[in-house]
């Protein structure tokens, strides 16, 4: 089987199965108990929450443990718009996000009364600094535009936006599930004031994330019950999760390698199937990740195809699995539907062989003429 979906989630590394295994077993308290087994487990979350904090280059009281990357960009945007409510109900976010955040930002227009706007993409997928300066009013207090799209692999320019935000005096939270442990992102250098990561991403458990949440920035919170994370987010702690997260973050990776693998699968795709057409910034985007419309072509079947070959793949977002709309951010970029429909995102990952590369290439071929043929 060759695996191309590590944008869907990766395989859990020995050093996070290696944290976690303690406290699967025989560690078992709750960080808030007194006695001496929940002072084991709370140790365990405080060493994890300083180690996360250090890979990232924050203080680790500006860390908040999460049950993923939905939740976290759920606490960031919904717990920012209501905190900073009194100063204004105008929030922006861009067209291409993932669900977590576009259904927040929809949950906040429909019921809490916000006035939300959406800020377009360019056809290669990237948002335009220019035209979220022109979107900012006084009465805008947050704007939240992820850092690498997940279908495409589109890099946004962060930096440029958050002088935007800055300079306005408005909040910006970056949605940096698909960038962590996969490019540099340290929240200053983004100069972001919140930032959501998920464990699953970067060859931790599922299940587990966290919110950067800068020192001082007031956030209202969304779930209620106890003290935990400050009373920021209550719940008692996936402390088995929250460790092998933590042992995850620290594993470096270099993408280099599989920049060369992306084209070689390219290059092959497009000797296979020469309508094929390449979606998003090649230069400005993931070195892992590539998006392919096959025009004329059922989408679904390719998958099936490719999955029957022995190739694991993607329509877009594995939230959209068994839906049979196109997807949103192809129809962002001004793809027609039928081509939106027609698309394959592969994604690379750390165990991704040359020889994966020309698997998935004679798989594509061989789906591909089938599809060709006449019925
Ligand atoms: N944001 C992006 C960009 C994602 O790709 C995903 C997962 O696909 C999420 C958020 C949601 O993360 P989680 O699966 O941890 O809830």
């Amino acid at each position: 089987m060759v695996y191309l979906d590590y944008n869907a989630t990766t395989p859990l590394c020995l050093e996070a199965k290696e944290a976690m295994l303690p406290f699967l077993d025989g560690i078992y308290g709750n960080p808030s108990s007194i006695h001496s087994e929940g002072r084991r487990a709370r140790a365990e979350v405080d060493e994890a929450r300083d180690r996360v904090a250090a890979v990232m280059g924050v203080r680790p009281h500006e860390i908040i443990f999460t049950g993923g990357g939905t939740e976290s960009c759920n606490l960031g945007i919904i717990g920012l718009a209501r905190a900073h409510a009194p100063k204004g109900r105008h929030i922006i976010t861009s067209s291409i996000e993932h669900h977590a955040v576009l259904h927040a930002f929809e949950y906040l227009k429909h019921f809490e009364g916000f006035e939300v706007e959406i800020l377009p993409v360019e056809r290669n997928g990237i948002v335009s600094p220019d035209r979220l300066a022109a979107m900012i009013h006084p009465d805008t207090t947050l704007v939240s535009v992820m850092h690498a799209n997940n279908e495409t692999g589109a890099i946004q320019p962060l930096r440029e936006l958050s002088e935007i935000c800055r300079d306005h005096g408005v909040l910006l939270h970056t949605d940096a599930v698909q960038t962590f442990g996969k490019i540099p992102m340290k929240p200053a250098d983004l100069g972001v004031s919140a930032l959501s990561i998920s464990s699953h991403k970067f060859y931790g458990p599922k299940g587990v994330g966290a919110l950067f949440l800068a020192a001082g920035v007031a956030l209202s919170r969304t779930v209620h019950g106890g003290a935990q994370e400050n009373t920021r987010r209550p719940g008692t702690e996936n402390v088995a999760g929250i460790a092998g997260m933590a042992a995850a973050a620290e594993m470096t990776f270099s993408q280099a390698p599989l920049l060369p693998l992306r084209e070689q699968l390219w290059d092959g795709i497009l000797d296979a199937c020469p309508t094929a057409l390449r979606n998003g910034d090649a230069e400005h985007s993931l070195a892992n990740t590539l998006n392919v419309s096959f025009p004329g072509m059922d989408g679904e079947a390719l998958l099936i195809g490719l999955d029957l070959e022995g190739v694991c793949a993607s329509s877009g977002s594995a939230c959209m699995v068994g839906s049979i709309r196109p997807s949103h951010v192809l129809l962002a970029m001004g793809l027609p539907p039928a081509t939106a429909m027609a698309t394959v995102r592969f994604s690379l990952g750390r165990e991704t062989t040359a020889n994966d590369i020309s698997h998935a290439i004679s798989a594509v071929h061989n789906v591909a003429a089938n599809q060709l043929l006449p019925a």
